[in-house]
């Protein structure tokens, strides 16, 4: 056998699950390096204690002189944790995260007065060297650079020996250049929009703070069998590879037991998580053998978002220590489930409120309508823009590829929501009589709860589900930075808001309606507006994508096309007026985003056709060789008898050199399509080329070199095999 894949697999199967020796009780841990209200109090004189949390609650400023006591409070406390260097910890637009280190040392430049310093300055803002950081032109345009800036809100953290402070990164003419700042833009838009609304209900309600619990896909495959595999290294994902007999159709892995060299991972890493302040809660088998899932307690979303960012990398880092390499990548695997993160969504009051759970009397449930109705308002005029939030290279394997879930976004409310906007749809025009709304209050608004008790009919196939209080945005991929999804998603509800505040004023205002009765008015028409987005059939059906079609919802099955929704004048003009984006920044993110995807493209076609012809062809014309040498050898000793003994292998002989010549072709050709892609200077342009020419190679080299595995014998093969990768436990 080659010898990389042989010791590969004697390395994996010879592991044994790593000792874990933690026995503090969860809660006792939990945050403890984390800059949390605990450490703020030991560490912080009251007066900065007091600016930390204003700035959290209310987004004052803090004043420098209390930054130079907060740094210092915080260089203590990080120092007793043997802390030596602090970063300022950003999401650029790659998705992934960044950090420069400094030390926590100063002298004066002939080395005289060492001293460990870190000061209000240095917290507020630091200049990483961001000129190789994407930026879509932003920086070219103004030829500024990029800093970054503190966000209190997000506390600071100890990764390894590093105090890390969650930032934003914008250039020095004030455009984003992160993932953060537009996310903590569109928080607080919608925060002010919801506010507005709630105070219809309960004057009270000062603040409303989205929330977000993510649910984290992955495969944990052995490190040693990873990286046996060019593809895996390079692009985190299988780019050929058979299927193997036993793929999922068991289903054995679901919910089975956790593997043992698994769980002693599991429980390392939700060590780690404790000490960082992440909550995890639930983790379990997924659907795919050797996938898995993770999902904490929900957050704010801010704090959330940066959670699932560290908790990516921290799943890499612990996966380290048990030889296990994590893939995120949302389709590593054919033929197998792949992998994303759904994104449970909701809106709390400061008065302790869910918007979208239904509650006790028929005023809570008219507000509950309210916000559910008027979300799904804004996903039925936005879907295309949330569909271009998800959009992809890695994520086209699950959208709009035969996956869940399809990349038409539609919303599945059930059974009886939909029967409770049937019944609202009649609701008369105007003013309603006593006895109108005494029917409406019993029949209809006071009767959601206990309907919604039993309505547990849940459907899978759904991009964005209800699911009893909160919605489930299934569409997000695995390896994404939930604040794109997220930003989108809290700027369109913030702008539906908006409007619906406007309209029900007005019809009080003019019409001289009360309260509740314009706001039913209201509703009642987005009800019949928004019909064309409900559907509760299956998702994956053609019926559906022909019925979708009708409806005029859009269907982008990949990212060059979704993403072009990001540009559109609608969008912009949404962002733009919301204060959460200009133009230029949403403009630079899509060129970013249209680049990143030529890019994977790009790199995938490099390194599948690196490996159909320096491993696969080579390998099968050793074999062909073996076959020929005992067809020669056939000749030989039985001499004109041969033909009929050596009717196989002759076969096979002709087989293997069909699969070659057509890898030979297709690998060429390929080249020959990314040569002639990379001289189009027009972006759109060149995006499609790898998405419509180049693309479609992968498959059909895919499909020879899959052909020949089976063919070659085993011991031949250079790449480790599905079932080596996702059955070695
Ligand atoms: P599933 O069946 O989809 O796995 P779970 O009950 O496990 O559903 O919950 C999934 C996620 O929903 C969890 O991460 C949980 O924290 C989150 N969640 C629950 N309530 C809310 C809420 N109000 N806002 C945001 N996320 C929530
Ligand atoms: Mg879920």
């Amino acid at each position: 056998m080659s010898s990389i894949r042989l010791e590969a697999l004697k390395l994996a199967n010879a592991r044994k699950p790593v000792t874990i020796n933690h026995t503090a009780k969860k809660s006792e841990i939990f945050g403890s390096n984390v800059f949390n209200d605990k450490a703020m109090r030991q560490y912080l004189t009251p007066e900065a204690y007091r600016a930390v949390k204003d700035a959290v609650d209310f987004g004052k400023k803090i004043d420098r002189k209390l930054a130079d006591n907060i740094a210092q409070g915080m260089r203590d406390w990080a120092m007793s944790k043997g802390v030596t260097h602090y970063t300022h910890w950003f999401q650029p637009l790659t998705g992934t995260t960044a950090e420069k280190h400094d030390a926590f040392f100063e002298t004066s430049f002939d080395g005289k007065d060492p001293l460990e310093k870190f000061n209000g300055s240095q917290l507020v803002q630091q200049e990483p060297d961001a000129s190789s950081f994407p930026n879509g032109g932003i920086r070219n345009t103004f030829e500024a650079r990029g800093y970054t800036a503190w966000d209190p809100t997000s506390p600071a953290f100890i990764f390894g020996t590093a105090l890390c402070i969650p930032t934003v990164f914008v250039s020095y003419t004030g455009e984003a250049l992160d993932n953060k700042a537009p996310l903590l833009r569109a928080l607080s838009v919608v925060d002010q929009a919801a506010t507005a609304v709630a105070k219809y209900f309960d004057k009270n309600v000062k603040k409303v703070t989205p929330t977000l619990g993510w649910e984290q896909e992955f495969f944990l495959i052995d490190s040693a069998l990873a990286n046996s595999r060019p593809d895996i290294t390079q692009t985190g994902r299988t780019l050929l590879g058979h299927v193997s007999a036993k793929g999922q159709q068991l289903e054995d892995h679901y919910f089975g037991s956790i593997p043992s060299r698994v769980m002693s991972y599991m429980r390392d890493l939700e060590y780690e998580c404790m000490l960082l302040g992440i909550p995890v809660k639930t983790r379990h088998n997924e659907v795919a053998p050797n996938q898995f899932e993770l999902a904490p307690i929900f957050e704010e979303t801010n704090l959330a978002v940066d959670h699932n960012s560290l908790l990516m990398d921290l799943m890499q880092k612990v996966a380290e220590r048990h030889d296990f390499k994590v893939l995120f990548h949302e389709k590593p695997f054919k033929g197998v489930n792949g992998s994303g993160k759904h994104n449970n969504w909701s809106l709390a009051t400061d008065t302790g409120i869910n918007l979208l759970s239904p509650g006790k009397t028929p005023m809570s449930n008219l507000q509950f309508l309210t916000f559910f109705i008027n979300t799904i308002k804004a996903v039925h005029q936005y879907e295309d823009l949330l569909r271009a939030s998800v959009a992809s290279a890695s994520n086209d394997h699950r959208l709009g590829a035969n996956e869940a879930p399809p990349a038409i976004v539609s919303i599945f409310i059930g059974h009886q929501l939909t029967k409770v906007l049937e019944e609202l749809e009649n609701v008369k025009k105007g003013k309603l009589s006593p006895q109108e709304k005494t029917d409406l209050k019993l029949n209809v608004v006071g009767k959601i709860p206990d309907v919604l008790l039993d309505n547990t009919d849940r459907n899978r196939t759904s991009p964005f589900a209800f699911t009893g209080n909160k919605f489930e945005f299934r569409a997000v991929g695995s390896t994404a930075n939930c604040a794109n999804p997220m930003t989108t998603l809290n700027s369109i509800v913030a702008r539906q808001l908006i409007e619906f505040k406007k309209q029900v004023d007005q019809l009080i205002d003019t019409k001289g309606l009360k309260k509740d009765e314009a706001i039913f008015n209201v509703l009642r028409e987005y009800i019949k507006e928004t019909k064309s987005i409900l559907f509760e059939g299956d998702g994956y059906s053609e019926e559906w994508e022909k019925e979708a079609e009708k409806r005029g919802l859009s269907n982008n099955k990949n990212t060059p096309s979704a993403l072009k929704a990001k540009v559109s004048k609608k969008s912009i003009e949404l962002f733009d007026t919301l204060g959460v984006m200009n133009a230029t920044e949403v403009e630079a993110r899509y060129e970013i985003e249209l680049e990143e995807y030529i890019k994977k493209i790009q790199i995938e076609g490099r390194v599948l056709g690196d490996i159909a012809r320096n491993h696969v062809i080579p390998t099968a014309i050793q074999y062909q060789n073996q076959l020929i040498e005992n067809v020669k050898g056939l000749k030989e000793i039985f001499g004109k008898e041969y033909e009929e003994l050596a009717k196989e292998p002759i076969i096979l002989i002709r087989k293997i050199s069909g699969h070659i010549a057509a890898i030979n072709e297709n690998v060429h050709l390929m080249i020959d399509e990314r040569k002639s892609a990379n001289l189009t200077e027009d972006i759109e342009k060149k995006a499609y080329a790898y998405c419509n020419e180049i693309r479609p190679y992968f498959d059909i080299i895919r499909h020879h070199a899959d052909k020949l595995e089976l063919l070659v014998d085993n011991e031949m093969w250079t790449l480790t095999k599905y079932r080596e990768l996702l059955f070695t436990k």
